[in-house]
């Protein structure tokens, strides 16, 4: 356990000045919901907005509505490598996950499976497909869409780690029939907890709404831990005091789980008066978060024993700076240096799904290669605005001098 400077894995900014507009948020309720609504809907240039508790509750709302618009189709195709809280989501929606192999050059979809997937004779039973922005590096949504197209089958954009981003000119979030946001405690931007919905889609917004209204709002004890747990990041966020609640083993910071038991609520007023003023911040994150790309980019050029993933390009926002550690056994090191000296290089997810005990009966046990690799050999790297020049220094030493040597 580490006691000292420690840099946290996101730093999404929750600023003093936040927690007021929290807390006037809170007592204004439903108005001021409907201006979060109306800033988000003016900001993608889209028709429909919906505001829940999680990333993971705006996706389960979602297939929902999919599933009661088509009855007879209850799978869904997510790629092998990902945030737990899709399979979760997708669980606790009662449907079956397809997995799809990923390309550790794009960290998309393998468009080859993803195509035998959807032309294979099971695809008569799929829902969804949902491409993914993995750390805010954009997915090929075009792509999929002309796979689906002329078929039953929606595509749900996972532009959970993407708030901000953009792919030739048009926001992620609106490339898809429907996407979703998180706003959860690891993103660029969070309000504690918070997922979006975003479609243009008529029909699938008229299902989401009937949902919608269907679930109970925030109770006053769950306002008082969302306003708790606000003043924590506003506090704890800073380096010099991030070692603290990290050292704390109940809060369980940087762990992934698989919980298809999460809430499903609609969003407080606390929560959209949280995020008063995000675009402006969202602007303030996304200079930085583009700045420090660029400078992992020049500082790794050349460096041996690790390279992003081809796709990457340091020009866009990224949420973490991806790498790809070619001796998983070096990866280990240098996970296990960094968790001892403070300084933020982490895997992202554990494993690929293929190998989650829990998922085993969902899928079709042909493995997954890609995710496998890239589960092995990933590093992130943090850029948001508390990485210093001596920060990059010491990280440099640890990933290229000599992988996992000691520099604390
Ligand atoms: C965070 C995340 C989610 C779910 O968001 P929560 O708000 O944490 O429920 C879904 N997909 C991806 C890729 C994510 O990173």
């Amino acid at each position: 356990m580490r006691l000292g400077r420690t840099l946290p894995p996101a730093a999404a900014p929750v600023s003093p000045g936040g927690l007021i507009s929290g807390l006037k948020g809170m007592i204004r309720g439903a108005a001021e919901l409907r201006r979060f609504e109306g800033e988000l809907k003016a900001y993608h240039g889209a028709e429909h907005v919906f505001l829940v508790s999680s990333g993971k509750a705006a996706l389960w709302l979602i297939l929902k509505a999919l599933h009661r618009l088509c009855p007879d189709r209850d799978e869904v195709v997510i790629p092998a490598f990902t945030c737990y809280s899709v399979p979760s989501a997708v669980l606790r929606a009662g449907l079956r996950m397809r997995l799809c192999d990923i390309d550790p050059d794009t960290l998309d979809f393998d468009y080859p499976s993803l195509e035998e997937l959807v032309s294979a004779e099971t695809a008569g039973r799929l829902l969804a497909v949902i491409p993914t922005h993995l750390f805010g590096v954009p997915a090929d949504v075009g792509r999929v869409r002309r796979l689906a197209q002329g078929t039953p089958i929606t595509v749900i954009e996972d532009a959970a780690q993407a708030l901000g981003g953009h792919a030739r000119g048009r926001r992620l979030g609106t490339l898809g029939d429907v996407g979703f946001i998180s706003l959860g405690r690891g993103k660029a931007l969070t309000t504690v907890e918070g997922g979006v919905v975003l479609t243009s889609r008529g029909d699938i917004a008229a299902a989401i709404a009937e949902e919608v209204a269907r679930l109970k709002g925030y109770t006053a004890p769950g306002l008082m831990g969302l306003a708790v747990q606000a003043t924590a990041l506003a506090l704890f966020t800073d380096p010099r005091l991030f070692w603290f609640p990290k050292a704390l083993p109940f809060l369980r910071l940087g762990e992934t789980h698989l919980e298809p038991r999460f809430p499903l609520r609609q969003m407080s007023g606390l929560q959209a008066g949280l995020a008063r003023g995000w675009r402006q911040t969202l602007g303030q994150v996304a200079a930085t978060r583009q700045a420090n790309a660029r400078a992992w980019a020049a500082a790794l050029k050349g460096c041996g024993a690790l390279r992003p993933p081809k796709a990457v390009d340091p020009s866009t926002s990224l949420l973490r700076y991806p790498l790809l550690v070619r001796d998983p056994g070096q990866r280990q090191a240098i996970v296990q240096e960094s968790e001892r000296c403070g300084l933020g290089v982490m895997r992202a997810y554990p494993e690929s799904l293929d190998r989650l005990d829990g998922l085993a009966m969902h899928t079709d046990g042909a493995g997954c290669p890609g995710a496998r690799s890239v589960a092995r050999q990933l590093v992130t790297l943090p850029v948001h605005r508390y990485v210093t020049g001596g920060d990059r220094h010491r990280i440099k030493g640890m990933l290229c001098t000599h992988p996992g040597s000691r520099v604390c």
